[in-house]
């Protein structure tokens, strides 16, 4: 059974609400691909907004961020509660730029995954590695450990229902594209690791994404190779070309 593919914009820390309200009004008519899953992943205070733009339309709302607990004293958190409350079915979890800045480990991404499960939240788990890995051919090493540790405890059934991105940190919002014979070779590593740790039914269901500046013109040669279902955009799910991403096949 092919894998339908799954198109995500991470919106990163821009667009007020008034600003993400215009987007989703300029980018509605131009994401409507029936082969394709659509999804913003908005900031926090954009959700509610962004939800409602997109009602009626072929647009998933996700997160780009939650917090493990439903409620209490956690300033500055948001719940997996608030988000399903507001309409939200993705969230991002591990994005190299949380695992940097804000010191999450893969204990606590593997909580996060866990807590997504329960609550109703499908996970988009990242994993990639430095240039530093890449250029001492440490890179699947690095992604398998990951990977196994982000996921443990988690059933097959979960994982066949989830999404994971490749994302090489050389890659994010620098302009250097994985050419699409790395990124394709990482995608099937992560497929294979899936089948070592599940089985190969769950490693044929788990979508598995690729992102690092991925844009219109180079989007269509990463989604023709087999191992890669789709993507997480960073720079260019903020402009119309994300239209195009989206429209690849056509
Ligand atoms: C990202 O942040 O997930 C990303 C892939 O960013 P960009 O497309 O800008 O490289």
């Amino acid at each position: 059974m092919a894998r339908r593919k799954i198109i995500a914009g991470n919106w990163k820390m821009n667009m007020t609400p008034t600003e993400a309200v215009a987007l989703c009004e300029t980018l509605k008519p131009l994401v409507v691909n029936d082969d394709v899953d659509v999804v913003f992943c908005v900031p926090a205070i954009d959700i509610v907004p962004v939800a409602k733009a997109v009602e009626g339309t072929n647009i998933a709302v996700g997160a780009e961020n939650f917090y493990i607990e439903d409620k209490g004293a956690y300033t500055g958190e948001i719940s997996a509660p608030m988000l399903l409350d507001a309409g939200v079915k993705y969230v991002i979890i591990g994005h190299s730029e949380r695992r940097e800045y804000f010191g999450e480990d893969d204990a606590f991404l593997n909580a996060k995954v866990k807590k997504a499960f329960a609550s109703g939240l499908t996970p988009i788990l990242c994993c990639g590695e430095s240039k530093e890995l890449r250029e001492r051919n440490a890179y699947k090493d690095w992604i398998n450990l990951q990977i196994k540790a982000d996921l443990d405890g988690i059933t097959a059934e979960q994982v066949a229902s989830m999404v994971i991105a490749y994302e090489p940190i050389w890659a994010i919002g620098t302009g250097l594209t994985a050419t699409s014979d790395q990124a394709q070779e990482v995608c099937a590593m992560i497929r294979n690791t899936i089948a070592e740790m599940y089985d190969t039914d769950t490693a044929e269901k788990v979508r598995i994404q690729y992102g690092g500046s991925m844009n219109a013109g180079n989007a269509a040669e990463l989604l023709a190779k087999p191992d890669i279902d789709g993507g997480l955009i960073g720079g260019a799910a903020l402009k119309p070309d994300f239209g195009k991403i989206v429209n690849y096949n056509k």
